[in-house]
C-alpha cells in the first residue's frame, strides 16, 4: 500500500520550528514518484514598480506552516490521494532575466516529464510565460484562468519583451494558449490607454473586470468557465494583486477595488472538476507585507489549488439547512 507524504502536524513539532517547506511537507530533490510538486521561483528582476518578490517563496513557505491537511469547506483531503512534496527553488540567474526564463522552461520540462503537476510559489509574474512554454511542450496549447488586477499583455515594457507585464502576450505569441478558452478575472485600475484590455478581447479571450465582480459571490461565474473549458487541459495563474489591498497589501503593483478573499476562494474552488495541469501564485512581496498576511493568504490559495486537482474527491459542504 502506497504511503503518501503528509504535512508535519502542529502537535509533532512546534509550527514555528524546523526548516520552512510548503505546508511542512518533505523537501524532495527529484520529481520522481510525485503527483504534485510545490516549486519556488525566487525572482523579482521582472518587476516594474516595487520589487521584493524574490523573497516571496521563502515567506509563503514560512506562513504556510499554519495550514492543516483537511479542507473544512469542500471536504477535500489532498494528502490522502496525491503524493506531494516541496521541490525547493529553481536556480535562477538573479542578474539576467532572459537567461532566467530559459532556466525556468528547462527546469519545468524536466518536472513535467515525470507527469508531475507543478504548483509554483512566485516570484514576479514574468515566470508564468516560461512555465507555459514547458506546459505547451507536454500538453499542447492550454486553457487559462488568469486572476489579476492587470492584463499582463504588454507588447513591451521600457522596450523589453520580457517583464512581469508581458507574460501572456509572450505566451500568446508562442501559441501556448487556446484563445477561446482564456479567462482573465479581476482586471481594474488605471491604464496606459483606454483600450488596454481590448487587445485580449480581440483575441477571443474573456475579460471579467473587477467591477463586474463587486458584491457578488462567484460560483455562477465559475460554472460558466467550467462549462466552456470542459475537458481541456487548463493552467491557473493567480496574481495576489487581484485581491483588494485591504486583504493583500504586500505586493508591488497595488490597485484599489479588488476581489475579496472569499471571491478568491470561490474562483479556485470553482475549478474543481477541471483538468488542471499546473498553477502558480505570484507577486507576493514580503518587504511590503509586514504582517505576513499577504504571504499567508497566498499559501492558502496554493493549498486550495492543490485541493481541486484531478484525483482529489470533493464532498458537499456541510450546510446548516437553515433558510436565511
Ligand atoms: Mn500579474
Ligand atoms: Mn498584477
Amino acid at each position: 500500500m502506497k504511503t503518501f507524504n503528509q504535512p508535519l502536524g502542529g502537535n509533532e513539532l512546534a509550527r514555528f520550528g524546523g526548516p520552512a517547506t510548503m505546508m511542512r511537507l518533505p523537501a524532495a530533490a527529484s520529481p520522481e514518484g510525485l503527483d504534485v510538486a510545490f516549486i519556488g521561483i525566487p525572482m523579482d528582476h521582472g518587476t516594474s514598480n516595487r520589487s521584493g518578490t524574490r523573497l516571496g517563496p521563502r515567506q509563503i513557505r514560512d506562513e504556510s506552516r499554519m495550514l492543516r491537511p483537511y479542507n473544512m469547506a469542500t471536504g477535500a483531503a489532498p494528502f490522502d490521494h496525491l503524493q506531494v512534496a516541496d521541490l525547493r527553488d529553481v536556480p535562477i540567474n538573479t542578474f539576467d532575466l532572459k537567461k532566467t526564463v530559459d532556466i525556468i522552461t528547462d527546469h519545468y520540462r524536466k518536472v513535467l516529464s515525470h507527469g508531475v503537476i507543478p504548483l509554483t510559489l512566485g516570484g514576479d509574474h514574468t515566470l508564468t510565460w516560461p512555465i507555459l512554454r514547458a506546459i505547451k511542450d507536454r500538453y499542447g496549447p492550454v486553457a487559462l484562468i488568469h486572476i489579476d488586477a492587470h492584463a499582463d499583455i504588454n507588447e513591451h515594457m521600457f522596450g523589453e519583451t520580457v517583464a512581469h507585464g508581458c507574460p501572456f502576450r509572450r505566451a500568446w505569441e508562442d501559441g501556448c494558449l487556446i484563445n477561446a478558452r482564456v479567462f482573465q478575472i479581476g482586471l481594474r485600475g488605471t491604464g496606459y490607454a483606454a483600450d488596454d484590455f481590448d487587445w485580449a478581447r480581440g483575441q477571443g479571450w474573456t475579460v471579467v473586470q473587477a467591477e463586474e465582480c463587486w458584491g457578488k459571490s462567484l460560483p455562477r461565474l465559475m460554472e460558466i468557465v467550467r462549462d466552456r473549458i470542459g475537458e481541456l487541459p487548463v493552467y491557473i495563474s493567480y496574481d495576489i494583486d487581484s485581491l483588494d489591498p485591504a486583504f493583500a497589501p504586500g505586493t508591488g503593483t497595488v490597485e484599489p477595488g479588488g476581489l475579496t478573499t472569499w471571491q478568491a476562494l470561490d474562483i479556485i474552488r470553482g475549478c474543481a472538476g477541471l483538468n488542471i495541469v499546473g498553477g502558480d501564485l505570484v507577486e507576493v512581496s514580503p518587504p511590503y507585507d509586514p504582517t505576513g498576511n499577504t504571504a499567508l493568504i497566498g499559501a492558502n490559495i496554493l493549498y486550495e489549488m492543490l485541493c481541486v486537482l484531478p484525483g482529489v474527491p470533493q464532498h458537499p459542504s456541510r450546510f446548516s439547512g437553515l433558510q436565511f
